[in-house]
Parts: C-alpha cells; sequence; structure tokens
C-alpha cells in the first residue's frame, strides 16, 4: 500500500502543474504506470458528481432501498481496499433490464437491474464490482476524456446548437455520451485484473469472476435499454475467461467467500425484464399504461425507449422522430418555447386537436454546420401534461418523409386499453429446490413465464446441469411486457 499512496501523491503534484503548463504527466494511482492526462483529480471527481446527478435523475435508480444498500456496502468495503479508498465512490442500481454495469470518473458505480439477475452469488457481483472500480482507480474514462478534449482542440467539431436535436443516442444528454464510451481492451484486461486484485484483498473466492465472464461473454447485444449493454462499453479483451483461470492458477488462491444462498434470498422478488409501466412498443405501436398514451411510429423503423424519450430512427438513418415531454402549461407555452430558441426559424403553426387532444402544430427550420434541416412539431397536451413530438430530416430530404412524419404525429391518442393498464411486471422468484433434479425436471415443476433457455441462462447452469436437493434456484413469474425475453 505505501508505493500506492506515493504515486497518488504524485499524480496529484502533476495534476497541480499541469493546469498551469498544460504538460501532460501523470502517475497512475493504481498501475504505477504514466498516464497521458489533462484532467487533475479535482476535474475527475468534479465531473464524475455531475454526471451521477444526471444519471440518477435520467435512467432513475431501482426502487429498493434494501437492495441498495446492499450493493453500497459491498462495493464501498471493495473501494476500501482499493489504491484511491478516500475518493466519494458510491454504488446503486440503476432501473433498467440490460446486462450491463459502468463506472464514472471518480467514484459513482452503477450496476444495472439486468446484471443483478444474473449474478449468483455476492462473489459474482464482487467481481463485477472490481472490475468497475478498476476503471476508475486506473483512471480509464480521464484518459478517455483527455483525448475527446484533444480532438475537439485539433478538429472543428460540427455542432447542432438546438439541444432538442442532439444526434440519435445522445438522448441522454450534456456529456454522458462521453462519459459511457467504450474502453479500450488493454483498459478492460486491466480492470480485470485490478477487480482480481480487491476482490481476493477481501476474501472472496475468484472463481466468481470466471463463471461471471462466462455469463458476459454468451451475451448478446439485443436489448433496448437506455443504457448500452457489456459488451459494447467493455469489449471482451480475448480469452478473458482463460486470463481469470490463470489468475486464480497463479496466485494459487483456493475458495474464498461465495456467498451464494444470502445473495439469492436478497434479489428474490426483484423486477425482471422490461418495466411495463415506463411504456413498451405493441402491436405495431407505442403504449405508455402510466401516462394512458398510444402512438405509431412507421413501420420498419429502428425505435428506443428512454425514461427520457421515445425515439425512432428511419431504416436508412436520415430521419428522425422522437416524443418527450414538453415545457410549459400548455401546447400553445411549449410551442413557443420550442419556436424561439436560437439557431431555430419557424415555418408555420396552427392550433387543432389530434384525436380529440388539444395541440399545436408547426413546421420548422435548423442550421447546421452540415446544412439545414427541416421538421415537424406537435405540442399537445394530454391530461395535466404537454408532450412534443418531433420529426426531423436534413431539407432535402423533407419531401420524401413530410407525410411519414404528419401520420406519426397525428397517431398520438388517449390509450384506456384494460390489459396494458394492468400487465404485471415479470419478477425473479427465489426457489428452495427440494430434491435432486434435471433443469428441464425443474422447469417444469416450478414454470416460469420465460423459456427454459432463459431461465439456464440467468442461473448460470450448463448443459446437462443437474441441481442439488436443498439449493436455491431461479424462476420467473408475472406476465411481463409482450415479446421480452
Ligand atoms: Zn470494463
Amino acid at each position: 500500500m505505501n508505493s500506492d499512496d506515493a504515486s497518488f501523491r504524485i499524480t496529484r503534484a502533476c495534476a497541480a502543474t499541469l493546469m498551469l503548463s498544460l504538460s501532460a504527466c501523470a502517475v497512475n494511482p493504481a498501475t504505477g504506470g504514466r498516464m497521458f492526462s489533462l484532467v487533475s483529480e479535482g476535474q475527475e471527481i468534479e465531473m464524475g458528481q455531475q454526471a451521477m446527478l444526471q444519471v440518477d435523475a435520467g435512467m432513475g435508480l431501482y426502487d429498493s432501498p434494501g437492495l441498495q444498500a446492499y450493493v453500497d456496502s459491498v462495493g464501498q468495503g471493495m473501494a476500501a481496499v482499493s489504491e484511491r479508498p478516500d475518493l466519494p465512490w458510491s454504488f446503486k442500481i440503476v432501473d433498467d433490464p440490460v446486462i450491463n454495469a459502468f463506472a464514472l470518473p471518480g467514484g459513482p458505480v452503477y450496476l444495472a437491474r439486468g446484471i443483478m439477475a444474473h449474478f449468483n452469488s455476492e462473489a459474482e457481483m464482487a467481481s463485477v464490482l472490481g472490475h468497475e472500480i478498476g476503471h476508475i482507480t486506473a483512471r480509464h474514462s480521464v484518459e478517455q476524456i483527455s483525448r475527446a478534449q484533444l480532438m475537439q482542440i485539433g478538429l472543428v467539431a460540427s455542432v447542432v446548437l438546438v439541444p432538442e436535436l442532439r444526434p440519435f443516442g445522445d438522448v441522454l444528454g450534456g456529456g454522458l455520451g462521453i462519459l459511457l464510451m467504450k474502453f479500450g481492451r488493454d483498459d478492460e484486461s486491466q480492470s480485470d485484473e485490478l477487480g482480481f486484485r480487491y476482490m481476493t484483498r477481501l476474501g472472496y473466492d475468484p472463481q466468481g469472476a470466471v463463471d461471471m465472464f462466462e455469463i458476459l461473454e454468451r451475451q448478446r447485444d439485443a436489448s433496448g435499454g437506455a443504457i448500452p449493454e457489456w459488451q459494447s462499453t467493455h469489449p471482451d479483451p480475448g480469452n478473458r475467461v482463460l486470463a481469470a483461470e490463470q489468475r486464480i492458477a497463479t496466485s494459487q488462491i483456493e475458495g474464498g467467500v461465495v456467498r451464494q444462498d444470502q445473495y439469492l434470498r436478497r434479489i428474490d422478488g426483484m423486477m425482471f425484464g422490461k418495466d411495463p409501466s415506463q411504456g413498451f412498443f405493441v402491436e405495431g405501436r407505442f403504449v405508455h399504461p402510466d401516462l394512458r398514451l398510444q402512438f405509431r411510429f412507421p413501420e420498419g423503423w429502428d425505435t428506443q425507449n428512454v425514461p427520457t424519450a421515445v425515439l425512432a430512427q428511419s431504416p436508412e438513418g436520415d430521419a428522425v422522430m422522437q416524443v418527450t415531454l414538453a415545457e410549459g402549461a400548455t401546447p400553445e407555452e411549449a410551442a413557443t418555447a420550442f419556436f424561439d430558441q436560437q439557431g431555430l426559424e419557424r415555418l408555420g403553426a396552427r392550433s387543432r386537436t389530434v384525436n380529440g387532444l388539444r395541440a399545436v402544430q408547426g413546421t420548422f427550420r435548423v442550421t447546421t454546420e452540415q446544412g439545414t434541416l427541416d421538421g415537424q412539431a406537435l405540442f399537445v397536451k394530454h391530461g395535466d401534461l404537454v408532450f412534443r413530438f418531433l420529426g426531423y430530416t436534413p431539407t432535402s430530404r423533407m419531401g420524401t418523409y413530410a407525410v411519414t412524419f404528419e401520420r406519426a404525429l397525428e397517431s398520438f391518442a388517449p390509450m384506456n386499453e384494460e390489459r396494458w393498464i394492468n400487465l404485471e411486471p415479470r419478477r425473479l422468484d427465489i426457489v428452495r429446490v427440494p430434491s435432486e433434479m434435471t433443469v428441464e425436471r425443474f422447469f417444469m415443476r416450478f414454470p416460469s413465464t420465460v423459456t427454459l433457455e432463459t431461465v439456464r441462462r440467468i442461473n448460470g447452469w450448463r448443459q446437462g446441469h443437474v441441481i442439488a436437493e436443498g439449493s436455491f434456484a431461479k424462476r420467473v413469474v408475472g406476465e411481463g411486457v409482450p415479446g421480452d425475453e
């Protein structure tokens, strides 16, 4: 620990001079290696804390104080044995069904509830927390930001002035895209190594890392969650499972703390898959049971439902539609606030009704450094809320999309169907297996509302696995969102 402390001080001293001279030198606190950085530790923490507020508010945290406290206590224990124990560490579960975890600069670590559902022990969870802690102690996102800042100095970035019209995928808002960017393969290997260090320092069985990497390697990027999946932000450095096994062999650490039953009991009843109350696509339309609304995007468009917006992109990628909440108490107020923005020109607007709802519809033009965009906007009052429905495309393409936009905007309507309003989410149900049985037998005896393959995957069972008498196992109950597997 002494040499680690020394290198930590060097980094701080170096960062202080750096601010003045802009010469970049630093020693990595976790690895002791030299690193390139334009970001001081104070800036690193500040950036991470700002982004944390955006994630907490924008993505939303999973509503279970007990589970949140549990994840935080395990994470804090691991951070305390890292090279940077004094950072403002926090460990939270975001309310997202995807299999992912991510770290923000200087302390905040997040697990998606989807990855929580795939852990089968505290040791497995500790391996992922350790990996994310490693990204922070080794300052990987800070290095990425330094590179991105350099790019901005060297290149003229083409900026869309109107924040509502940021490109598809940047709806999470200011700067978060940069913070969730993909790490390099070297960073991944290094974080695996650091994660191994932290979990074994606390006496966890490092086999948990092997089991977890196997699950993550088998996972495919498929779901439409708000945050990307593990593989897209943590690229596989190659032979990750083998590397983890070799680490165990070299260290000669055998066994350790696993806490399988304790972990499974904690996640009993946890939501699994999409939360119907946040809205979903079904039968060619988007329905939102809590907001009692529905609308249609054109067939064949890529769609995404994130906490702040519902989005669609044309197959050619040259047109975008999005539905969000608008500012203002009336459609008129919301329209004025939108059309009065700098860089945006109103081409026309009129009051109308859409499926019995009061609305303002208009067309607009935005000038960007790459040319002009034309769009249609609908501001519509439903209940106590005003919604904004936008469709836009390069001016030269408006002829192609004008009718498509018009049709989509006019599909905005109230939704009062009981079957969608009362839809129950899927949940994990932890079962104590009464006698030794095969996976197939378990599936018959304790039915799930997901496929046998999914049950196998979330339990980490390989082909031919036999479940031991008295062990705990996961099944999934509740109807869930149609088509969500
Ligand atoms: Zn990673």
